[in-house]
């Protein structure tokens, strides 16, 4: 029997190196005592637990493979990895990693942009071979495992003409979108993804050693549901499947412009802020200024491509912009603008921010200068259009605060080649800088951050995320997890700790 604390290994690690994994024997089948960190035997309520599921630890093959996000920039070495088939297993994990008290992250997709689904020295509990589907084309309530892509829900619901609000990027998972807010073209028609989420499986931390499954929805522990709404990733327990509300859809108009330089930045942002977040609620749009041309991505809910380029025809007059329309089914218009991960830098840096208020000229010439000096060709400056629906709290609330917002941005800078590590060395500090220094001049303008976009260097994190409802989080926190057992760099902490005043 082994007598595993976190403490051990990080012991045992330093004497082998840095970034050496130690593995000292566990394996699934033996069984510890909860006898780790000195916990008291009145506090011990469930039975040593063993590993189930798809474990994956250092020796085995897959485990580079595994232990890679999306991100590249961050690198970590875990314990083991738990690749859970069903909720008893990360009943289990989380069980397993109290009663060793190791380290825990959890994780879906795998786009975390500051690698906190990951972990040195620790257990990853991965939740993304969780793909059951249930949808009710009745009742247009659908449950899914939280292993979904982004891709494999809009796939699936669009296969029944049905939709709920998503990013853009498919490969990103559904859990960890829904779970921070989630914004996509349709959140100006149907909201923020989180305010479609009507229910939810979560496998919380209970007592000093344990886990048990909880419901949440409306009638059942409303206030973890509100507090998934918007805070979830990583802070009160793992999702083990989502239900939403979805909506019929049968096809959409999707509209693409493209100005070559940047010759006509000022009118095309100018007229784009000042008319898509107050268009007709149907049409949702993104506009990317990149150091060479401006993008401008629009989607017409239930619409045909004249209407959408009448709605569009103010910012589509700007210059003589490339512009290409395409109608047809939800899923297969989304499949249809997928770009490959591979094509995909493999390190990237963004800074999150909202704004409530048009940007004066001196801004978008900030937007027009930064980008002439990016640090490379995928670079970008990206918004997304608020308003609209968005304006509009869901029955039960959210956590998610930013409704006022008219649109969201993020300066984004991505080098470097997928695989090889240490190709983007060389432009690191360059790409660092250059998003310290553009979000900072673009700060008079804009208020609060995206927790899906974390901003790892900003002070108030914390109210920038939540505004007035983090206060309301620390007390939902201290309920559910009042042994601060998800804990990571920008975690919400428990309003007292137990065994604390
Ligand atoms: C290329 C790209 C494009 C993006 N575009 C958009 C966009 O258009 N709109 C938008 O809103 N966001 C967008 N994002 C941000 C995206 O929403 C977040 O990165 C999201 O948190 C990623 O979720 P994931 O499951 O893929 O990542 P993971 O790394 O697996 O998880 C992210 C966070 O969620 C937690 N988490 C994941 N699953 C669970 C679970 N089941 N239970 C509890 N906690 C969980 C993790 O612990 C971690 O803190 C984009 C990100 C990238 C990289």
């Amino acid at each position: 029997m082994h007598e595993l604390s976190r403490r051990g290994v990080l012991k045992a690690t330093a004497a082998t190196g840095a970034g050496a994994v130690i593995l000292p024997g566990i394996s699934a089948a033996e069984a510890p005592a909860a006898s780790a960190a000195g916990k008291g035997p009145s506090e011990v309520k469930c039975k040593p637990a063993k590993l189930t599921g798809r474990i994956v630890r250092p020796d085995d093959a897959g485990y580079a493979d595994a232990s890679l996000g999306w991100d590249e920039l961050f690198v970590h070495y875990p314990l083991v990895i738990v690749y859970a088939q069903n909720t008893q297993d990360v009943v289990n994990a989380l069980t397993w990693a109290r009663q060793h008290d190791v380290a825990l992250r959890v994780r879906s997709g795998r786009h975390s942009l500051e690698g906190w689904s990951n972990v040195d020295n620790g257990i990853v509990i991965d939740v993304s071979e969780l793909k059951s589907a249930h949808i009710d084309t009745h009742t247009h309530v659908a449950t899914v495992g939280a292993g979904l892509t982004q891709l494999e829900a809009v796939t699936m619901l669009g296969k029944k003409d049905l939709a709920v609000t998503t990013g853009s990027e498919g490969t990103v998972g559904l859990s960890g979108a829904t779970l921070g807010g989630g914004f996509g073209f349709l959140n100006r028609w149907l909201g923020m993804a989180c305010d479609s989420l009507i229910g939810a499986e979560v496998v919380v931390a209970s007592g000093a050693e344990c886990a048990k499954v909880v419901k949440a929805d409306l009638n059942h522990n409303s206030d973890l549901l509100w507090a998934l709404r918007g805070a979830g990733n990583g802070n009160f327990g793992i999702v083990t499947s989502l239900t939403y509300k979805v909506t019929p859809l049968k096809s959409v108009a999707y509209v693409q412009a493209t100005w070559n330089g940047l010759g006509d930045l000022h009118a095309v942002f100018d007229t784009w802020q000042r008319t898509a977040p107050i268009a007709d609620n149907r049409l949702g749009s993104q506009l990317e200024v990149h150091r060479d041309k401006i993008l401008l991505f629009a989607v017409l809910a239930k619409g045909t491509a004249a209407e959408a380029k009448k709605m569009l025809a103010p910012i589509l007059s700007v210059g003589s912009p490339d512009v290409s329309t395409q109608v047809g089914n939800w899923g297969d218009v989304y499949a249809g603008f997928q770009i490959p991960t591979q094509a995909d830098p493999a390190n990237w840096k963004f800074f999150s921010q909202f704004t409530r208020k048009p940007f004066p000229k001196k801004a978008i010439s900030l937007i027009g200068s930064f980008m002439q000096d990016a640090p490379s060709d995928a670079s970008n400056f990206f918004t997304q259009s608020f308003g609209g629906a968005v304006r509009k709290s869901p029955r039960g609330g959210t956590a998610f605060t930013h409704r006022d917002a008219i649109f969201y941005s993020e300066p984004g800078a991505g080098w470097g080649t997928r695989g090889q590590a240490g190709s983007g060395d060389a432009i690191t500090p360059q790409a660092q800088a250059w998003i310290a220094e553009f979000s900072q001049a673009l700060r008079p303008y804009v208020n609060g951050a995206y927790v899906n976009v974390p901003n790892v260097g900003m002070q108030e994190w914390e109210t920038a995320y939540w505004g007035s409802n983090f206060d309301r989080l620390r007390e939902i926190k201290a309920k559910y997890d009042p042994y601060n057992v998800f804990k990571y760099e920008q975690s919400i902490p428990p309003a007292t700790l137990h065994g604390h005043a």
